[in-house]
């Protein structure tokens, strides 16, 4: 890269055509509103890298609306707006946001809760950044193009170092110590060593606790953007002492395993969901049941009620991940398959991941599930067994599930299930007039791993 910052035109001149017209655009509209109106954020991060940008953040000195409105008659697309701070957001045809703010100011009444804000100038928006890198601007109009760079961001962006723009900025604000994380983890960069002592005693001086378990969560969410830098995230909140703001046994639970996260990435990154036509895992929530799974359950409950899960996740965390409760026993590779499948049955994609990360013949049934075993279904149902002539009662339900048992263990085929069906539902209805010989009857057994509990 280049030393000397480099020319806001020459940066333009190189955009994207599908960007240039959208700016191009938002130029002409500006030029009518008289707005002054520059670029910030992450896409002149990315253009200032060399890289394509990923977003287009305006922000517009005065009132960001009457030129939102304006774009958004010209463009011909719909636009949210939010009055109460100044923003809205444009949805263009290809399906990407332009996002327009008003400069502005902001004062932190408290810790942690969210900023106080008044318009403001270009220079004041910027002072109330993240990062020093994270602090520049192209001013667009009015001429001539301007790089604002007042926290000298330029160098650091070059150097990947992430600097706060002053000293109580992580108390302010500590969500910002994760979004740091994930710059790291995206783009390679590193914390400033004073920058990181920074973020280590805002967290030892308990600044997490001023987050809502929603904000918390959310966060999470967005720093862990993939598998392939999990588990140097996570080895990175540890290491600032994140983890104890989240749940004071969680550093303990990481230290017991310090390769879990790293396993079940590895096993998430191998598995297909996608194909197999179910959610993909969410990487933050697969790392946290990782690290979860050796903590007590009561550790679980308030880590639960820390990050404020929804159901779905309350559930797999209170399950206990791969230690404590799911699953008791890994299956083996001469398992049958349809004991696995009803191990599996009603575990979420990223539980799926912590039983693959388990071994080679976990992560093989785990496949095998995925693809194969969880998209067989019966051809028939009870209606053609009372069609028949048998009658109707329990019999019905368990000849099913028998019939559903064999199909996964390739006992039969699809076309066996009728015959099949009968032959256990007459042998049930049997061995009720002769009580004792319901083994023989062909009934599956109890799920064996306490799954779906
Ligand atoms: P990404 O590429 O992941 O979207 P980004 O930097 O564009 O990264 P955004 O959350 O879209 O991330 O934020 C846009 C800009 O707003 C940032 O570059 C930063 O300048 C500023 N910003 C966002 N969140 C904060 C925060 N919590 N504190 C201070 N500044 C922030």
């Amino acid at each position: 890269m280049n030393r000397s910052a480099p020319d806001p035109d020459r940066l333009l001149a190189d955009l994207p055509e599908a960007t240039g017209r959208l700016l191009a655009g938002v130029l002409a509209a500006a030029g009518r509103t008289g707005a002054e109106l520059a670029w910030a954020g992450g896409g002149i991060r990315d253009l200032l890298r060399g890289e394509p940008p990923s977003n287009v953040d305006l922000v517009v000195v005065g009132d960001a609306l009457p030129l939102a409105r304006r774009l958004a008659t010209d463009l011909d697309v719909p636009v949210k707006i939010h009055p109460r701070f100044g923003t809205a957001t444009l949805e263009l045809t290809d399906g990407s946001l332009l996002d327009l703010a008003t400069a502005r100011r902001e004062r932190y009444a408290a810790p942690g809760a969210l900023p106080e804000i008044e318009p403001s100038s270009l220079v004041d928006d910027l002072a109330r950044r993240d990062f020093t890198a994270n602090a520049l601007a192209l001013r667009l109009t009015p001429a001539p193009r301007l790089l604002l760079d007042p926290h000298r961001g330029w160098p650091d962006l070059r150097s990947g170092i992430l600097r706060v723009l002053h000293r109580a900025s992580f108390v302010d604000d500590p969500t910002r110590i994760l979004r740091g994380v994930r710059f790291e983890a995206r783009l390679g960069w590193r914390f400033e060593p004073e920058t990181e002592r920074l973020a280590r005693e805002a967290l030892s001086a308990g600044a997490l606790a001023a987050l809502s378990g929603d904000r918390l969560r959310r966060e999470l969410r967005r720093t862990c953007e993939n598998f392939e830098r999990l588990s140097f995230v996570w080895d990175r909140f540890h290491g600032l002492g994140l983890l104890a703001g989240l749940d004071p046994e969680l550093p303990t639970a990481y230290a017991t395993d310090e390769a879990a996260v790293a396993r079940v990435a590895a096993a998430a990154r191998r598995l297909d969901f996608a194909g197999a036509g179910r959610p993909a895992p969410e990487p933050w929530l697969t790392a946290l049941l990782a690290i979860a799974a050796s903590m007590p359950v009561a550790a679980r409950g308030r880590l639960d009620l820390r990050l404020d899960l929804d159901r779905t996740a309350r559930r797999a965390l209170l399950r206990g991940g791969a230690g404590a409760g799911f699953p008791r026993r890994l299956p083996a590779a001469g398992e049958s398959a349809h004991v696995v499948t009803q191990a599996f049955t009603g575990l979420g994609s990223e539980e799926l991941c912590l039983v693959a990360a388990a071994g080679d013949s976990a992560s093989a049934w785990v496949t095998r599930y995925l693809t194969e075993l969880s998209r067989i279904a019966l051809r028939i149902g009870g209606e053609d067994l009372v069609a028949t002539g048998l009658p109707s009662g329990p019999h019905v339900g368990e000849a099913l599930r028998a019939t559903l048992d064999a199909r996964l263990d390739g006992r039969i085929g699809a076309d066996d299930e009728l015959a099949f069906a009968l032959g256990v539902a007459r042998r049930v209805l049997g061995a009720e007039r002769e009580p004792g010989d319901r083994a023989a009857a062909g009934r599956t057994g109890a799920r064996p791993w306490g799954a779906g509990a």
